[in-house]
């Protein structure tokens, strides 16, 4: 006995099973699956991958034996459906359906109904009594097999099917809609209109011979294996050219022989949602792919999927033929323990399967599916756990757009243009240009999305009143897309069809112009922009843990994300803070489940309202008395920030960051905003203006700034250490715990952090003599430049903690400026220069070999090192995993990524058992 390329499926009883997908595709190894599983599904067999293996390596020969094999399998199809192949009284028909193990666009089309001929067909027609029926599965046969075999369409400019051509011509002069509605005679003409298109176009007769129908067919799906598009897809996929596909051969089902046969497709849970319930469409005297091709409109399989009192569901057109579908879904679905996507053909009555496979859904789904799983028995936690994906939380948490009300704006023609989904969740407001406009008109009740060509810090306060944020320039990591993420708002950023015009204040997007004041609605979650309002829906999860306008017990979605994220915390070892510089975003990533805050930007408070007159004064004193003084008035503002986080921590870890940006930030740029500051401070123009020339620096990001500032001018350190220990002594008097941690940026010697932390130490110690308070304070630093990891070891004797800023390290290992990058990042990712864009995923093999360094060499001095991340890679899922696996203590991320942190941190663990 020679090698097996054939494997037969019927009668409850197949050769394969679903765990033989490699060598007979996913198609026929689930076929054998049902078949073994008691399922009706019409028996057939598969001829193995290995046969395409062979047949691409021996440039079209098939490997001896394979032909035997064959006729032996079609004789037992035969017997069991009690028909011959090409017998002119009971023909068998067969579908011949291609599957390889990955599902593959370019591969061939299923043909159905071979095995007609002129006189079968006549013998089909008389055993049926039902010409119509016969002919309709002839016509078709004839184009399916024309098209995918005979290649006639392929080879016709323009991609024009021209058997469509001829069928639409025929219905125009029958004056009917669609294919059901042509009579017996009708069909009869078609079918010789299409054998003269094929005698016409290949020069030869349609073969008659149902044996050379089939070998054709076979020879064509395993020739399809070798087409342009095919190969095109596998390069991109990276799938092996000698994986190879399958050839199923299967006896036919008819869908399409009256008005108690019907053809669907179906999924075993709702595939939007997640509901247990099965959910799918049909149509009533089809076949094959008449649902998805939109020849008529399908109609729904449940009496609840309908959404017009005209609609047929299935449920009540066939109740035993559903009733029966409805137990099949139930067996496949805990049988493969996931949701399924299924084909099935009712011929007169009696259901059959053709296809299960796992199903596509949304996040959403993805979540409800594997909670509801684990409830059901059918999975346990852990496998729950990896069932989501991190990110696809994001869809749980923001408010969405009523689908149905976003396809009616697409119909309406309201869709305006696409950019990159930044910020996800659905927004809608009325369009103004800038920030101040933004707060102004929040403040008077108006929803506003904020439309500018990129945001800078100043925009802040503008951004937190707007729903939403639309940018025509910038990529996923340009300040409106993290400050967005981190204030968990709607944006779209980088939309570079919209031509903005401030001062006209409107945008021209394709031709169509829109003023201020006018209704647009952004979709965070694809990137896409309407005009008008659409209608969203709030998020659950939102509305109980932050606006705690429903409660717990009232939302299902609540209760199920608890338990997802309670198995999540009883996996994950790594830690999950967050970046928060307020306390209400403080609160919120609490509420989400931080468990410290591991970056606080003490510079973003420098912008609120007095404070930046303070600040600018201080900028500008030419003493260090001067500038004393100007830091002595914001002592007591920054103070009161502190107290307020930490009475929001509750005594978990604040890593509080040291000022950073360069001075210059400060300053303003524009000569009417430099005359009004010259006014406020009581000082001369020339004043500010020469200022603003000295701290003009050619690269500010490789600047005057980081630990840089605060040793050049030690007094704003000792004011913003000063701030911190006293407001934890307050609050300590309280009754509240509190753990600073000081955190000096972009160390690169240990003598700047020595230095720094002299200062802050000898604070602390007047400080906590004053107040007759101990706090439990420490100083560390971030890791940010190449030698701060490379000489980690030292920096690790002066330093308590390391947190990675992999932001900046990113920039400076990379030598690029993340503002600059993006005039030449799209052509690296473009020409697969980078796979990745490297300031949203950490660039494992350069930053990442540095972190690794930096965790080494700073434990090797320091065991019990804390070590941490805040870079915005934080919250992003393979850069968490990364962090897991260099042994960081925690990451810190936006509030709104840290459910999905903590879920990636569960994602990590479980992978490494
Ligand atoms: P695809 O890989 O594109 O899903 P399939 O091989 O599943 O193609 O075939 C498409 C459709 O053709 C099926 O969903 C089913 O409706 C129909 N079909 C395939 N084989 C048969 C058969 N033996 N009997 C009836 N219908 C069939
Ligand atoms: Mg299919
Ligand atoms: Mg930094």
């Amino acid at each position: 006995m020679g090698k097996r390329y054939v494997y037969f499926f019927g009668e409850g009883k197949a050769d394969g099973s679903a765990a033989m997908k490699n060598l007979l595709g996913g198609k026929g190894a689930n076929l054998a699956e049902m078949t073994n599983l008691g399922i009706p599904v019409p028996p057939g067999f598969t001829i193995s991958t290995e046969v395409c293996t062979y047949f691409y390596h021996n440039k079209g020969i098939y490997p001896p034996g394979l032909e035997q094999e064959v006729e032996q399998a079609l004789r037992r199809l035969e017997n069991i459906m009690g028909r011959g192949f090409g017998d002119k009284e009971k023909p068998l028909l067969v579908s011949v359906r291609s599957g390889a193990a990955i599902s593959m666009p370019g591969m061939m089309d299923t043909v159905l109904n071979l095995g007609l001929n002129d006189e079968t067909v006549q013998g089909l027609a008389r055993e049926t009594n039902d010409s119509r029926f016969a002919y309709d599965c002839y016509r078709r046969f004839l184009s399916m097999y024309g098209d995918v075999v005979l290649g006639l369409k392929a080879e016709s400019v323009d991609g024009i099917d021209p058997f469509e051509e001829i069928i639409d011509e025929l219905k125009k002069a029958r004056g009917v809609q669609y294919d059901n509605q042509l009579s017996a005679q009708d069909l009869m003409e078609l079918c010789e209109r299409y054998k003269a298109l094929v005698r016409q176009r290949t020069g030869k007769d349609f073969p008659q011979d149902p044996k050379e129908q089939l070998w054709g067919a076979i020879g064509a799906v395993f020739g399809s294996w070798d087409n342009p598009r095919a190969i095109a897809y596998r390069q991109i996929h990276e799938i092996p050219d000698d994986m190879g596909t399958a050839v199923n051969v299967q006896s036919m089902v008819f869908g399409n022989m009256g008005d108690d046969c019907a053809t669907g497709v179906a999924f075993t849970r709702n595939p939007a949602t997640g509901e247990n319930v099965l959910y799918g469409e049909y149509l009533v005297n089809a076949q094959g792919e008449d649902v998805v091709a939109g020849i008529r409109t399908p109609q729904p399989i449940n009496i609840r999927q309908k959404t017009d009192p005209q609609m047929v569901s299935l449920e009540e057109a066939m109740p035993e033929a559903y009733a029966e579908l409805d137990r099949i879904r139930r067996i496949l679905d805990r049988h493969y323990r996931d949701m399924q996507d299924i084909e099935f053909t009712i011929q007169r009555r009696k259901l059959w399967m053709l296809q299960t496979r796992t199903g596509k859904r949304t996040g959403f789904a993805a979540f409800k599916i594997a909670v509801d799983m684990v409830r059901e028995g059918i999975l346990t936690p852990k496998e729950a756990l990896l069932r989501v994906e991190p990110n696809q939380l994001n869809q749980l948490l923001r408010p969405v757009f009523d689908a149905e009300a976003k396809q009616k704006a697409v119909a309406s023609k309201a869709f305006l243009a696409k950019g990159l989904n930044a910020g996800p969740g659905a927004a809608s407001g009325r369009v103004v240009f800038n920030a101040v406009d933004a707060e102004h008109w929040a403040d008077r009740g108006e929803k506003v999305i904020l439309v500018r060509l990129e945001t800078s810090p100043d925009d802040i306060r503008g951004m937190h009143a707007a729903q939403g944020i639309l940018t025509s320039r910038g990529g996923m990591t340009s300040h409106a897309a993290l400050v967005a993420r981190q204030m968990g708002k709607v944006c779209v950023v980088g939309c570079g069809d919209l031509e903005i015009d401030y001062k006209l204040r409107q945008m021209t997007v394709n031709g169509r112009v829109i003023e201020e004041g006018d209704w647009i609605s952004v979709d965070g979650s694809t990137g896409e922009v309407f005009a008008g309002q659409i209608p969203t829906r709030p998020s659950e999860i939102i509305q109980v843990l932050l606006e705690k306008t429903l409660k717990p017990e009232e939302s299902s979605i609540f209760q199920d994300y608890t338990e997802l994220m309670r198995w999540a915390d009883a996996y994950r070892r790594l830690g999950v803070r967050t970046n928060a510089d307020q306390p209400d975003q403080a609160q919120t990533a609490l509420l989400f489940g931080a468990e410290g805050i591991g970056l606080c930007r003490t510079e973003h408070m420098f912008f609120e309202g007095e404070r930046i007159h303070a600040v600018r004064e201080m900028i500008l004193a030419d003493s260090t008395e001067g500038r004393e003084k100007a830091l002595a008035k914001l002592l007591p503002m920054q103070r009161e920030d502190f107290k307020g986080i930490f009475r929001v921590m509750k005594g978990l870890p604040v890593t509080i960051r040291t000022l950073d940006p360069p001075l210059h930030e400060f300053l303003p740029t524009e000569e009417a905003d430099i005359q009004k500051v010259a006014e406020q401070l009581g000082v001369g123009a020339e004043q500010v203006r020469a200022k603003i020339q000295a701290l003009h620096e050619a690269n500010p990001m490789l600047g005057h700034r980081g630990c840089r500032l605060g040793i050049v001018y030690p007094e704003i350190t000792a004011m913003q250490a000063r701030a911190i220990l006293e407001a934890a002594c307050e609050v300590k008097k309280e009754g509240i715990d509190v753990h600073p941690e000081i955190m000096i940026p972009l160390v690169g010697d240990v003598a700047e952090l020595a230095h720094q932390k002299r200062v802050v130490d000898d604070v602390a110690r007047q400080v906590m003599d004053h107040y007759g308070i101990q706090v439990d304070y420490a100083v560390g630093t971030m890791i940010e430049v190449p030698r701060g990891a490379i000489t980690a070891g030292e920096i690790a004797k002066e330093a308590m903690f390391f947190s990675f800023g992999t932001n900046d390290l990113t920039q400076t290992v990379f030598g690029i400026s993340r503002d600059d990058a993006a005039k030449f990042l799209h052509d690296y990712l473009e020409k697969k220069i980078w796979e990745f864009d490297p300031f949203e995923r950490i660039d494992q093999e350069g930053v990442g070999e540095l972190m690794k360094m930096g965790v080494e060499r700073g434990r090797a001095t320091r065991p019990d090192l804390k070590v941490g991340i805040c870079g915005e890679h934080g919250g992003e899922p393979s850069s968490v995993e990364f962090c897991h696996q260099i042994g960081l203590n925690y990451v810190s991320c936006s509030p709104f990524r840290v459910p999905i942190a903590r879920l990636a941190a569960a994602h990590a663990a479980i992978r490494e058992q």
